[in-house]
């Protein structure tokens, strides 16, 4: 186990930087989590980690020793790809085996590793299998068999659940970190998944045109975002948005005054007539009883709409004057149609005042 540090890491690709001013510091044996729309440059920070990829400029350390020109294989480091890129040709205890194999362990050690490896993600019955003769789930286990197998420094996951289907993604999911608390071997794991960045990290890097947005735990990160593209980055449904000019007493959310109380106005620092975009989760969003009621920061709406979840229900909701949609939860309990009006009570102080995009 090792900790990993970033210091100041670019990498370009002749005139498009990829990533840039890329610093952090991974205690050792935690987990974190990249995270970020497509092309925002976690592959490119975790193969640079691996060694398949050279930085353009600043230091990666792993432990205490700075490995900017050490080889990927003298890194100690493990990769997971999304395709797991397991060895058709060999069998799973094979495949688990190889790497061990690769770097001369006695034949005693390697079925020792082995067989332990199978038994912790239970691959057991699998060991003389060819790849193709498995699920995809049992493939991706296989995978990180493989990786542990070599007990490395250092874990690295790109992706790895993006091809098991939904039911099997959460179950590998949580396996992923009861292995982690087992093991303890410092992690990074890509993903572009909110969820699995919210479920399975220590701390979270966002990452938006490569560049960081905000480090921080999970929980942090939800309740204190850095700016709008991370606000509606985390969360499932995503943090509502709804343009806004600030009026001194409240806010002209299209044409209608979302009045803000003396308590909450003093804290915004904004001015007056200026433009902005105002965000609000769906759980801090409730139906006013009378339809009509624009006091409590009513805010009138009409349903367009309604999605059932079960404990909850999702209702999509615009403003009469304009398109902006809204997400509100609810109690299972509630009726609602498409093309009622509701007066909707918004909670003012999870209210968010960003710089309109
Ligand atoms: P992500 O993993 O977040 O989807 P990547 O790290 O793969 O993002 O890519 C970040 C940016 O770098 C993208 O604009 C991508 O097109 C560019 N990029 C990545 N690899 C290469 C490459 N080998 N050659 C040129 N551009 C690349």
């Amino acid at each position: 186990m090792a900790k990993v540090r970033l210091e100041d890491i670019k990498r370009r690709f002749n005139n498009v930087i990829a990533v840039e001013d890329i610093t952090f510091d991974i205690p050792d044996g935690e987990f974190w989590v990249l995270v970020g729309p497509s092309g925002c440059g976690k592959s490119t920070i975790l193969r640079t980690i691996a060694g398949l990829e050279t930085a353009t400029s600043g230091n990666l350390y792993i432990g205490d020793r700075l490995v900017n020109n050490i080889p990927a294989r003298a890194r100690d480091v493990a990769m997971v790809f999304q395709n797991y890129a397991l060895y058709p040709h060999m069998t799973v205890a094979e495949n688990i085996a190889f790497g061990l194999k690769m770097r001369k362990f006695d034949p005693k050690t390697i079925q020792e590793r082995v067989v332990n490896v199978a038994r912790s993600l239970s691959l057991d019955h699998l060991l003389d299998r060819k790849p193709k003769q498995l699920s995809g789930g049992q493939q991706q286990r296989v995978a990180l068999g493989r990786a542990i197998a070599r007990k490395p420094q250092v874990f690295l996951l790109d992706e790895p659940l993006s091809n098991l289907d939904a039911q099997l993604r959460d179950d590998t999911r949580a396996e992923l970190k009861q292995l982690h608390q087992q093991l303890g071997i410092t992690t990074i794991y890509v993903t572009h998944d909110q969820v699995e960045a919210m479920t399975l990290a220590d701390k979270i890097v966002v990452l938006n045109g490569g560049r960081i947005q905000q480090i921080g735990e999970p929980q942090a990160i939800y309740a204190l975002p850095a700016n709008q593209m991370v606000a509606t980055f985390l969360g499932n449904p995503p943090m509502n948005i709804l343009p806004a000019i600030y009026k001194g007493n409240g806010f002209d959310v299209n044409g209608q005054l979302l009045e803000i109380p003396p308590s909450v106005r003093e804290n915004l620092p904004i001015r007056s007539g200026q433009s902005v975009d105002l965000g609000i989760r769906p759980e801090h969003i409730s139906i006013n009883s009378d339809a009509n009621s624009t006091e409590n920061s009513g805010l009138l709406v009409e349903v367009k709409v309604v999605e059932p979840l079960g404990r909850e229900t999702l209702i999509r909701v615009s403003l009469p004057d304009s398109t902006v949609i809204l997400n509100v939860q609810l109690g299972g309990n509630v009726r609602l149609h498409p093309g009622d009006r509701l007066s909707l009570q918004l909670d003012l102080n999870q209210l968010f005042v960003f710089d309109p995009k």
